[in-house]
């Protein structure tokens, strides 16, 4: 029996296996922007604690907008010589003082307000930076993965083409017992003898064996693993 033919089939399936398993290895890699996804949530995350730093700041001065604003109406009335009463007079003076007491403190508030904007600001932009780079580096793999997965398309196209040949000069009886085999070997059928051993489980055959392994009339199955043995 002839088994140049089954052997060269099993090459070829065994590469097709191979391709259709990178492929798919590929295909999940191109889905995954994994890191991208997580560096997106990170710049907005950090944008959002910026717009809130931005918001604080922004209440901060319109306190202190408001309170200069009561500070000059006071000062004014008391300068305006209406306020004759000298109870009202001093409640305007401490009213005064504590005003003034107040939007110095609101601007040491502000002041500290703008450094925790500032640092919010950078982390924005670090936020940016990382996303920009590994946006970057994603694009990059993505057009290597697309080039491999192309050279794999066209390789598969012409493994499928030869397979196409090579059936034909296989017995369907033969053929068949492969593809029985197939799913039980985990796609492998056929395998070499080597250094008088199976290439697939490594059992050593016994010189009776090998002889048998040699005779083109009968299959041999390997006594350990079941595989049909193939002398080149
Ligand atoms: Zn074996």
């Amino acid at each position: 029996m002839n088994l140049t033919n089954l052997y060269e089939l099993q090459l070829i399936d065994t590469q097709l296996n191979s391709i259709t398993v990178e492929i798919a290895s590929i295909e999940k890699k191109l889905k995954q922007n994994q890191q991208v996804l997580s560096a997106t949530k990170c710049l907005e995350e950090s944008q959002k604690v910026e717009e809130s730093e931005q918001r604080t700041l922004r209440q901060i001065i319109e306190e202190i907008d408001q309170k200069k604003i009561k500070l000059s109406q006071s000062d004014a009335m008391l300068y305006s010589g209406k306020v004759q009463n000298p109870k009202e007079l001093q409640d305007l003076q401490l009213e005064i003082q504590s005003l003034k007491k107040i939007i110095a403190k609101l601007e040491d508030k502000q002041l500290d307000q703008m450094i925790r904007l500032e640092e919010a600001q950078s982390q924005v932009e670090q936020a940016n930076s990382t996303l920009n780079s590994i946006s970057s580096q994603f694009e990059t793999s993505k057009s290597q993965l697309a080039a491999r997965r192309n050279v794999l398309t066209s390789d598969e196209a012409m493994l499928k083409k030869k397979r196409e040949v090579v059936l034909q000069s296989i017995s369907p009886d033969l053929l068949k017992h492969y593809e029985t085999l197939q799913s039980r070997k985990n796609g492998l059928v056929i395998v070499l003898l080597e250094n008088d051993a199976c290439a697939a489980c490594g059992t050593q055959l016994t010189p009776s064996e090998r002889q048998e392994v040699r005779l083109t009339n009968v299959l041999f199955h390997c006594p350990t693993c079941g595989r049909i043995l193939h002398i080149k």
